[in-house]
């Protein structure tokens, strides 16, 4: 339901960014004659989907669903679910936010700037950390199942959240909650100190910064540097995460309108890894 609700909170395209949606659209054959896509897609591809599918390719090299979801959402409900081989394909093109499709003497490439989302269950039962029944499952077989996920894929998701079940009467009565107008403006505003700091180099968002933008843009004090350091340390995390971890505090920052990245941004962005500490 939060996949789904994600998208009512995203900022509002630019001009360029619906150009770039509708060309790859009109590519695919999903467009209405002469109509601009304004909104941001969601594409939520089941988890039989082949590779090709997905990345694209094909007889006609057509755009896959990562390619349809640039600029938008990619949902993969039931993340273990996937082949993990098929997931692996998705690799790549997270990091070169593009995808290069190889035909017989041509090649296309096609962008694939999404926003990944997936969601798994904490175990094969279900009901690990759970409060209503109990798990069933091994110690074994918990390490397993989260092993379907590759441990360089699980480490380009930013962020990774555990959550529990709730009942229904706590959803209905959260009635004091921000609707989703008020976080997009917010999201919005967010977005737009980003265009702006970014504007001479090409990108609109903290997730596209490239390592010498991090080092540039996401400049940290001592104290931070040194909470960083120590998580690393600690989480065994890879140079790959040390940067995402920076890049989600400049937005933490940049959510609250502070020019500086201070010290709770990166505790913040560090406890967004929680799956890093499972996987052993
Ligand atoms: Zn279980």
């Amino acid at each position: 339901m939060l996949a789904q609700r994600l998208i009512t909170i995203l900022p509002d395209m630019n001009f360029e960014e619906s150009l770039e949606v509708t060309k790859i659209h009109s590519i695919a054959g999903m467009t209405k004659s002469g109509k601009i896509i304004s909104e941001r897609p969601f594409r939520s591809p089941h988890h039989t989907s082949s590779k090709i599918s997905l990345i694209g390719g094909g007889k006609d090299a057509k755009p896959g669903e990562i390619s349809l979801a640039h600029r938008g959402i990619l949902f993969l409900d039931e993340l273990t679910e996937f082949n993990k081989s098929t997931l692996e394909v998705l690799r790549v093109p997270l990091e070169d936010r593009k995808v290069l499709i190889s035909r017989a003497n041509k090649n296309y490439e096609y962008p694939a700037s999404f926003m990944l989302v997936a969601s798994m269950n904490p175990c094969p039962c279900g009901y690990y950390g759970s409060n209503e029944k109990e798990c069933v499952c091994s110690a074994n077989e918990i390490n397993k199942y989260i092993h379907k996920i590759s441990g360089p894929l699980l480490d380009r998701i930013d962020i990774q959240v555990e959550v529990s079940s709730i009942d229904y009467k706590k959803i209905s009565n959260n009635a004091q909650e921000e609707s989703s107008i008020q976080i997009k403006n917010r999201v919005n505003k967010a977005r737009k100190i980003q265009e702006e700091r970014y504007k001479k180099n090409d990108i609109y968002s903290n997730s596209e910064l490239t390592p010498k933008l991090i080092e540039q843009y996401c400049k940290l004090d001592i104290e931070s540097k040194n909470l960083l350091e120590k998580a690393f340390k600690k989480l065994n995390l890879s140079s790959r995460a040390y940067s995402r971890i920076l890049k989600v505090s400049r937005t933490i920052a940049d959510l609250q309108g502070k020019e500086n990245i201070t010290k709770s941004d990166i505790a913040e962005a560090i406890q967004y890894r929680s799956l890093d500490k499972k996987y052993f």
